[in-house]
Protein backbone atom coordinates (compact mmCIF):
# COMPACT_ATOMS: atom_id res chain seq x y z
CA UNK A 1 0.00 0.00 0.00
CA UNK A 2 0.86 3.47 -0.69
CA UNK A 3 -0.52 7.01 -1.26
CA UNK A 4 -1.16 6.39 -4.60
CA UNK A 5 -3.21 2.78 -4.49
CA UNK A 6 -5.05 4.88 -1.04
CA UNK A 7 -5.80 7.65 -3.71
CA UNK A 8 -7.06 4.95 -6.62
CA UNK A 9 -9.12 2.72 -3.72
CA UNK A 10 -10.94 6.96 -2.68
CA UNK A 11 -11.51 7.07 -6.40
CA UNK A 12 -13.39 3.69 -6.29
CA UNK A 13 -15.14 4.28 -3.34
CA UNK A 14 -16.28 7.65 -4.92
CA UNK A 15 -18.63 9.18 -2.79
CA UNK A 16 -16.85 10.48 0.23
CA UNK A 17 -17.19 12.42 3.16
CA UNK A 18 -15.35 15.84 3.65
CA UNK A 19 -15.22 17.54 7.48
CA UNK A 20 -14.63 20.94 7.42
CA UNK A 21 -14.59 23.29 10.28
CA UNK A 22 -16.97 26.35 10.70
CA UNK A 23 -17.05 29.79 11.48
CA UNK A 24 -17.92 28.58 14.68
CA UNK A 25 -15.34 26.01 15.34
CA UNK A 26 -18.10 23.14 14.66
CA UNK A 27 -17.56 20.00 12.46
CA UNK A 28 -19.35 20.41 9.37
CA UNK A 29 -19.36 17.17 7.07
CA UNK A 30 -21.23 16.97 3.60
CA UNK A 31 -20.77 13.92 0.96
CA UNK A 32 -18.62 14.91 -2.24
CA UNK A 33 -18.58 13.23 -4.95
CA UNK A 34 -17.50 15.82 -8.20
CA UNK A 35 -13.73 14.51 -7.95
CA UNK A 36 -11.11 14.50 -10.59
CA UNK A 37 -8.10 11.96 -9.35
CA UNK A 38 -3.90 12.78 -10.67
CA UNK A 39 -1.39 10.31 -9.12
CA UNK A 40 -1.03 12.59 -6.29
CA UNK A 41 -3.27 14.85 -5.53
CA UNK A 42 -7.13 15.34 -6.10
CA UNK A 43 -9.11 18.15 -7.44
CA UNK A 44 -12.64 18.78 -6.20
CA UNK A 45 -15.91 20.80 -7.45
CA UNK A 46 -18.70 22.94 -5.00
CA UNK A 47 -21.00 25.97 -5.69
CA UNK A 48 -19.41 29.79 -4.79
CA UNK A 49 -22.21 30.48 -2.96
CA UNK A 50 -22.45 26.99 -0.43
CA UNK A 51 -21.29 27.16 3.31
CA UNK A 52 -18.84 24.72 2.33
CA UNK A 53 -16.74 26.96 -0.05
CA UNK A 54 -17.07 29.51 2.62
CA UNK A 55 -15.24 27.23 5.28
CA UNK A 56 -12.97 26.40 2.60
CA UNK A 57 -12.06 29.64 1.71
CA UNK A 58 -11.69 30.92 5.23
CA UNK A 59 -10.16 27.98 6.96
CA UNK A 60 -9.34 24.98 4.42
CA UNK A 61 -8.50 22.32 6.39
CA UNK A 62 -10.54 19.46 5.30
CA UNK A 63 -10.67 15.64 6.50
CA UNK A 64 -12.10 13.09 3.80
CA UNK A 65 -12.87 9.64 4.82
CA UNK A 66 -13.74 6.62 2.42
CA UNK A 67 -14.65 3.19 2.99
CA UNK A 68 -13.95 0.28 0.78
CA UNK A 69 -16.12 -2.93 0.82
CA UNK A 70 -13.22 -4.90 1.72
CA UNK A 71 -13.31 -2.62 5.01
CA UNK A 72 -10.32 -0.20 4.71
CA UNK A 73 -10.58 3.00 5.93
CA UNK A 74 -8.75 5.56 4.18
CA UNK A 75 -8.82 9.31 6.33
CA UNK A 76 -6.63 11.83 4.47
CA UNK A 77 -6.24 15.03 6.51
CA UNK A 78 -4.87 18.51 4.28
CA UNK A 79 -5.85 21.78 3.38
CA UNK A 80 -7.79 23.04 0.16
CA UNK A 81 -6.59 25.45 -1.69
CA UNK A 82 -8.62 26.89 -4.51
CA UNK A 83 -7.33 26.15 -8.12
CA UNK A 84 -5.77 29.19 -9.51
CA UNK A 85 -8.84 31.67 -11.35
CA UNK A 86 -6.83 30.88 -15.03
CA UNK A 87 -6.88 26.91 -14.57
CA UNK A 88 -10.87 26.86 -12.87
CA UNK A 89 -12.14 26.34 -16.74
CA UNK A 90 -9.88 23.12 -17.22
CA UNK A 91 -11.15 21.82 -13.86
CA UNK A 92 -14.12 22.53 -13.99
CA UNK A 93 -14.58 21.22 -17.51
CA UNK A 94 -12.32 18.10 -16.41
CA UNK A 95 -14.55 16.92 -13.26
CA UNK A 96 -17.74 17.62 -15.19
CA UNK A 97 -16.58 15.17 -18.14
CA UNK A 98 -15.90 12.53 -15.76
CA UNK A 99 -18.94 12.59 -14.18
CA UNK A 100 -21.37 14.16 -16.77
CA UNK A 101 -24.71 14.40 -13.78
CA UNK A 102 -22.93 17.72 -12.59
CA UNK A 103 -24.48 18.90 -15.93
CA UNK A 104 -27.78 18.15 -14.55
CA UNK A 105 -27.26 20.44 -11.67
CA UNK A 106 -25.18 23.34 -13.77
CA UNK A 107 -26.39 23.31 -17.02
CA UNK A 108 -24.81 25.31 -20.22
CA UNK A 109 -22.64 27.81 -19.16
CA UNK A 110 -23.86 27.83 -14.78
CA UNK A 111 -21.06 25.79 -13.55
CA UNK A 112 -18.73 28.32 -14.85
CA UNK A 113 -20.63 31.13 -13.18
CA UNK A 114 -21.26 29.57 -10.23
CA UNK A 115 -18.74 26.86 -9.54
CA UNK A 116 -15.13 26.84 -7.85
CA UNK A 117 -12.76 23.90 -7.77
CA UNK A 118 -10.51 23.44 -4.92
CA UNK A 119 -7.09 21.25 -5.04
CA UNK A 120 -5.18 18.93 -2.60
CA UNK A 121 -1.57 18.37 -3.46
CA UNK A 122 0.17 18.10 0.16
CA UNK A 123 -2.05 15.83 2.35
CA UNK A 124 -1.58 12.68 5.49
CA UNK A 125 -3.56 9.95 4.58
CA UNK A 126 -4.39 7.08 7.72
CA UNK A 127 -4.51 3.65 5.46
CA UNK A 128 -6.85 1.21 8.13
CA UNK A 129 -7.35 -2.63 7.06
CA UNK A 130 -10.15 -3.68 9.41
CA UNK A 131 -10.65 -7.21 7.06
CA UNK A 132 -7.39 -8.62 7.62
CA UNK A 133 -5.95 -10.65 10.56
CA UNK A 134 -4.11 -8.41 12.57
CA UNK A 135 -5.45 -5.13 11.61
CA UNK A 136 -2.78 -3.37 9.26
CA UNK A 137 -2.32 0.45 9.49
CA UNK A 138 -0.05 2.62 8.01
CA UNK A 139 0.29 6.81 6.84
CA UNK A 140 1.57 7.60 4.06
CA UNK A 141 2.02 11.56 2.61
CA UNK A 142 1.59 13.73 -0.61
CA UNK A 143 3.55 16.90 -1.26
CA UNK A 144 5.10 18.33 1.00
CA UNK A 145 3.05 16.99 4.38
CA UNK A 146 4.80 15.27 7.40
CA UNK A 147 2.89 12.77 9.02
CA UNK A 148 2.19 13.06 12.63
CA UNK A 149 2.75 9.89 14.81
CA UNK A 150 -0.31 8.50 16.78
CA UNK A 151 -0.95 5.44 18.90
CA UNK A 152 1.03 4.19 21.80
CA UNK A 153 5.15 3.72 22.64
CA UNK A 154 6.22 1.30 25.52
CA UNK A 155 8.96 4.00 27.06
CA UNK A 156 12.07 2.14 29.09
CA UNK A 157 10.35 1.62 32.56
CA UNK A 158 8.93 -0.85 31.40
CA UNK A 159 9.34 -4.71 33.56
CA UNK A 160 8.44 -7.09 31.27
CA UNK A 161 5.61 -7.82 33.58
CA UNK A 162 3.85 -9.29 29.85
CA UNK A 163 0.61 -8.06 30.88
CA UNK A 164 -0.07 -5.78 27.86
CA UNK A 165 1.12 -8.57 25.59
CA UNK A 166 -1.43 -10.74 27.22
CA UNK A 167 -3.97 -8.84 26.91
CA UNK A 168 -3.67 -6.79 23.45
CA UNK A 169 -6.51 -8.25 21.54
CA UNK A 170 -4.41 -8.03 18.04
CA UNK A 171 -1.60 -10.00 19.78
CA UNK A 172 0.74 -7.12 18.87
CA UNK A 173 2.67 -6.74 21.17
CA UNK A 174 6.57 -8.36 21.36
CA UNK A 175 8.28 -9.33 24.02
CA UNK A 176 11.44 -7.82 24.70
CA UNK A 177 13.79 -5.26 27.00
CA UNK A 178 11.60 -3.00 27.25
CA UNK A 179 8.23 -4.97 24.97
CA UNK A 180 7.60 -3.17 21.48
CA UNK A 181 4.07 -2.69 19.96
CA UNK A 182 3.91 -3.38 16.31
CA UNK A 183 2.89 -0.16 14.92
CA UNK A 184 1.34 -1.16 11.81
CA UNK A 185 -1.24 -3.64 13.14
CA UNK A 186 -2.07 -1.72 16.76
CA UNK A 187 -5.95 -0.89 17.07
CA UNK A 188 -4.71 1.94 19.51
CA UNK A 189 -7.22 0.83 22.05
CA UNK A 190 -5.76 1.46 24.97
CA UNK A 191 -6.16 -1.16 26.60
CA UNK A 192 -2.43 -2.10 27.08
CA UNK A 193 -2.02 1.66 28.17
CA UNK A 194 -4.69 1.24 31.15
CA UNK A 195 -3.18 -2.04 32.62
CA UNK A 196 0.23 -1.64 32.32
CA UNK A 197 1.18 -1.17 36.06
CA UNK A 198 4.01 0.43 36.18
CA UNK A 199 2.66 3.53 33.97
CA UNK A 200 5.75 2.77 31.00
CA UNK A 201 2.96 2.76 28.30
CA UNK A 202 2.62 6.23 26.84
CA UNK A 203 -0.28 7.71 24.22
CA UNK A 204 1.60 10.03 21.48
S1 LIG B 1 2.41 -4.10 31.04
FE1 LIG B 1 3.92 -2.44 31.17
S2 LIG B 1 5.60 -3.28 32.38
FE2 LIG B 1 4.35 -5.00 31.73
S3 LIG B 1 5.34 -5.72 29.85
FE3 LIG B 1 3.74 -4.27 29.24
S4 LIG B 1 4.77 -2.29 29.13
FE4 LIG B 1 6.13 -3.64 30.22
S1 LIG C 1 -3.38 -0.11 21.96
FE1 LIG C 1 -4.59 -2.01 21.91
S2 LIG C 1 -4.01 -3.01 19.99
FE2 LIG C 1 -2.48 -1.46 20.40
S3 LIG C 1 -0.84 -2.51 21.44
FE3 LIG C 1 -2.18 -1.65 23.03
S4 LIG C 1 -3.64 -3.30 23.48
FE4 LIG C 1 -2.64 -3.83 21.55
Amino acid sequence: MDAKKCLQKLKYVGVLAFATVDGYGNPQIRNISAIHYEAESMYFFTAKGKDFCRELLNDGRVQILGYTKYKEMIRLSAKAVPVCDEDQPKYINMIFEEQPYLYNLYPNDTRMLGGIVFKITDAEIQYFNLGVNPIFRETYTIGNKKAIFKGYNITDNCIGCGKCADNCPQSCIEKGNPYKIQQNHCLHCGICFGLCPVKAIEKI
